[in-house]
């Protein structure tokens, strides 16, 4: 997707604090954080959202968890605990149209968000 945000950053055509990444999926900090540890993870292939996953994507799918596992580790939240969250659509607060887990953790996180 030429205008896609993060397509352009999973091309390394726009620059960003890459933490993971392999030929399958890219992890990268948040630009406006909401938490002390807010990591996207994205795939590269360009998947709108929730939504247009396929069979198919589900071996992309269980790797971005597996990723977001080793980043709780790294960033040492993993004990603590935290949240893995993906927007999905209009109402879901989805802002960007290239499916993405939000890892958050670092401070006592609230529930229900809002
Ligand atoms: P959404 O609102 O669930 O779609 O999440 C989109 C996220 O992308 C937001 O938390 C934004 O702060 C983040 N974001 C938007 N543009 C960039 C960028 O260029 N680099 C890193 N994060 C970004």
């Amino acid at each position: 997707m030429p205008d896609c945000i993060f397509c352009l950053i999973s091309q390394k055509k726009i620059p960003s604090e890459i933490l993971y990444e392999d030929e399958d999926c890219m992890a990268f900090k948040d630009i406006n954080p909401e938490a002390p540890v807010h990591i996207l993870i994205i795939p590269k292939k360009h998947i709108e959202s929730v939504m247009e996953l396929t069979e198919e994507d589900s071996g992309i799918i269980s790797k971005i968890f597996n990723v977001a596992k080793l980043l709780s580790s790294e960033l040492k939240i993993a004990n603590s605990g935290f949240r893995i969250v993906s927007n999905c659509g209009k109402d879901g607060g989805q802002t960007v149209g290239h499916l993405h887990f939000h890892l958050l953790g670092g401070r006592q996180l609230q529930w229900p968000p809002g």
